[in-house]
């Protein structure tokens, strides 16, 4: 099945990772194997990421530690890897995961990377490896950006399954969004609203060109199964 692209409840999500309630943006190590990060490219979304324009990478904005962790306004102070007390933050952790890994001392830290569509609405946007990370300046202060590649990986849990190696682009959130709407959240060829997930309509590797709504619709499980299944 295809877990990528899949349209979930906020609920879904949770139970997906075994958790009462995911709140944090930056969730290192939530399971053993993975860490698990909330994305969000809205208009008013707080934290600047970006997909680049190969498709599979995004950058990633650290997060700054919440307020009760700190003694200033960690909104307006460069982000930080320490607290006070000594103990890393999100960002510290996932920067040690960087360093180790650029030391050969373990692989890439595998992430999945949820995005909020909109409200009530999450699509998991893959899993990546995270490869490296960048302290930038805004303008303002000093933020973490950290690298991450998408992997074809279909699971954590068995990582040498592959899965759509022809659609190894990333859709934009942008284009979800619109997706989304126009589809009127229902799969446009069944009309129903279980078990959806955006599907990319021209691989890459047949020459589909970059994605937009255009090339991007939604089907429900039935009807995306279908499609894998026919012989071309
Ligand atoms: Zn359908």
């Amino acid at each position: 099945m295809k877990i990528r692209d899949a349209i979930l409840s906020y609920r879904e999500m949770c139970d997906l990772e075994n958790v009462q309630t995911l709140q944090r943006g930056m969730n290192f190590r939530l399971n053993p194997l993975y860490s698990v990060i909330l994305m969000s490219q809205r208009t008013n979304a707080p934290y600047k990421d970006k997909i680049y324009d190969d498709g599979i990478t995004i950058e990633y904005e650290g997060h700054d530690v919440s307020k009760k962790d700190y003694f200033h306004n960690p909104k307006t102070e460069d982000q930080v890897e320490l607290l006070p007390s000594g103990n890393l933050t999100q960002n510290g952790r996932f920067i040690n995961a960087v360093k180790e890994y650029k030391k050969g001392m373990q692989n890439p830290e595998l992430i999945k990377v949820y995005e909020k569509i909109m409200n009530g609405v999450w699509s998991l946007k893959g899993i990546f490896e995270l490869v490296d990370y960048k302290v930038v300046n805004d303008g303002r202060r000093n933020v973490f950006r950290f690298i991450l590649k998408l992997t074809n990986l279909g699971n954590v849990e068995n990582k040498k399954q592959t899965i759509e190696i022809s659609q190894t682009r990333i859709i934009p959130t942008e284009v979800k969004k619109e997706v989304w709407k126009r589809d009127m959240g229902k799969c446009v060829l069944c009309g129903s609203k279980e078990n959806l997930h955006f599907d990319h309509d021209l691989p890459y590797s047949r020459g589909g060109t970059s994605l937009s709504a255009k090339n991007v619709r939604l089907l429900c499980m039935k009807h995306n199964l279908q499609k894998s299944d026919k012989i071309e």
